[in-house]
């Protein structure tokens, strides 16, 4: 694992143009879980029956009380971990460009990452689904599950639920950083939520060397990744960075 931590050190400094794909396990040494792999939230719950739109708008009422409410309260009280800040600490470097993250908790523009792609949307603003108005998800009146808007709308959290479009200027602008990046950081993603996992794909296609961050090996390890360094996120970024700099 050394030899990678100095490989991938060698690649970023080599690097003029780098961006990231982050997905839930870069979050999960801030304590919220991940959907799949050990102690993720599908272990507990069906995913169909949940994070599903037409679950959502079959019993919004149930997916209040049992996900949404639930990922609130994790949210709240967890904070960014060495995973977000290292890619802060590389953006400073001149060695971070472009950030897409599956993920909704907000945490890497917490941590002071200023170029985010919210692929999946967050979870900081709710919108009406009848007249489309939006509210701080922490001024969102939670006495009556599901929260209900002054209209009579119920509430639902600007995410992407699964059987939803990713919003087109999203898609495309996550496509070109892909393809004009020349390392793709892969870290804490299953690789098996598309299209987020296509871009991987997209950088790998277009020359990019892409470095994947996981404890576990995913769908994009051996084929698509040029090397998995196996690991946490946080402990992992870390070391890389702490390279990086003594190299430059
Ligand atoms: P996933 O739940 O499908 O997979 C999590 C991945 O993270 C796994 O491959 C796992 O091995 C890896 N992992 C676990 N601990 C890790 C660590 N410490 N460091 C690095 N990797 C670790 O997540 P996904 O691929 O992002 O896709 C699922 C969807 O889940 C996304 O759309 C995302 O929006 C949503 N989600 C987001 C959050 C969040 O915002 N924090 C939390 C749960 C789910």
């Amino acid at each position: 694992m050394d030899e990678l931590i100095k490989r991938a050190a060698r690649d970023l400094a080599a690097a003029k143009n780098v961006a990231a794909l982050t997905g839930a396990g870069i979050s999960v040494e801030s304590g919220i879980p991940p959907f799949r792999g050990k102690g993720g939230l599908w272990e507990k719950i069906d995913p169909m029956e949940y994070a599903h739109i037409d679950a959502f708008m079959r019993d919004p009422a149930k997916v209040w009380q049992v996900l949404i409410k639930e990922m609130k309260d994790i949210i709240d009280t967890a904070r960014p971990n060495p995973a977000h800040t290292s890619l802060v600490r590389l953006e400073k470097m001149g060695k971070m460009g472009t950030i897409i993250t599956q993920n909704v908790d907000g945490f890497h523009q917490m941590a002071g990452s200023t170029d985010v792609i919210e692929f999946h949307g967050n979870f900081a603003w709710q919108r009406c689904i009848d007249c489309d108005r939006r509210l701080e998800t922490g001024k969102v009146d939670m006495s009556e599950i599901p929260p209900r808007c002054e209209c009579g709308g119920i509430y639902r959290p600007e995410c992407i639920f699964f059987g939803e479009l990713i919003p087109p200027e999203h898609l495309a602008r996550s496509q070109m950083v892909a393809s004009q990046c020349d390392v793709l950081l892969v870290m804490g993603t299953s690789a098996l939520v598309q299209p987020a996992a296509y871009i991987p794909v997209i950088a790998k296609e277009a020359g990019a060397t892409v470095i994947e961050i996981n404890p576990e090996p995913t769908p994009l390890t051996g084929s698509v990744s040029d090397y998995l360094i196996m690991g946490k996120a946080g402990e992992v970024a870390d070391q890389i960075v702490a390279e990086l700099e003594r190299l430059l």
